[in-house]
């Protein structure tokens, strides 16, 4: 059966990455969570005093950072490394998630973000999940989802998610992460967050699990049958 490229972009919290998982292991297809890999650098910067805003700065500190994605059985997807460090864990921190879309903003963070996903969708059989990855990363991925859903039910999805790991967390906090995160990244210079004219709109406020990911097969059908 011949692989396609399948990207899901969206805004924070819309479920993009456990659709983008359910497709995967339904196809036997690669999963990559872009996300992951801008929170990485964003741990690296962090932990490493670097100022992401200095651009020369930048370019030296993405010299010595090595990302990669190793399977994890226990969880049936890949977990993020960070110089062969596993960060899965410590990149969902609220520290990180506070400045992310900072450090995601900058050009250089970008094309090497971009580089390193471009080159992971060579073989194809991959979906992508991201902000940027139907009209950057991959302009040309033969099946484009956009993911939306209610402001409301994206703000109670992760605060339920982030209460489970810090029950000191508060909604406020979580809701303003999530605006403020979707500002920064539908209005950066570079590779803005944007459904691609040809992406096809996935609302699931009001779907479960099954249902998305059924839509999302169906689609995925209809796009082979189409080649
Ligand atoms: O998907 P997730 O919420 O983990 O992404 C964290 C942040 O990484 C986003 O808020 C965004 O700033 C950045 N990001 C991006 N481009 C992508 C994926 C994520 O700029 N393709």
């Amino acid at each position: 059966m011949q692989k396609i490229i399948i990207t899901l972009d969206g805004f924070s919290s819309c479920g993009k990455s456990t659709l983008a998982k359910a497709i995967a292991r339904q196809l036997n297809y690669v999963f990559i969570d872009s996300g992951a890999m801008y929170r990485a650098i964003t741990l690296y910067f962090l932990r490493n005093h670097i100022d992401w805003n200095n651009n020369e700065s930048v370019q030296l500190a993405l010299q010595a950072i090595h990302l990669d994605f190793d399977y994890n059985d226990s969880t049936g997807s890949s977990d993020i490394l960070l110089n062969d460090e596993n960060v899965e864990a410590l990149v969902r921190d609220m520290l990180v998630s506070e400045h992310v879309s900072e450090v995601a903003a900058n050009q250089y963070v970008r094309e090497f973000g971009v580089a390193q996903q471009q080159k992971m969708g060579e073989k194809k059989g991959i979906v992508m999940d991201g902000r940027d990855i139907g009209t950057t990363v991959f302009p040309h991925a033969e099946l484009k989802i956009f993911v939306t859903a209610d402001p409301a039910v994206r703000v109670e999805r992760r605060f339920k998610e982030m209460f489970a790991k810090n029950p000191n967390i508060t909604i406020e906090e979580v809701k303003d992460n999530l605006e403020m995160r979707d500002y920064i990244d539908s209005n950066r210079e570079f590779s803005p967050l944007r459904k691609a004219t040809d992406a096809i709109v996935l609302d699931n406020s009001n779907l479960t699990r099954e249902e998305q990911l059924s839509t999302a097969l169906q689609l995925v059908k209809d796009r082979l049958s189409a080649l």
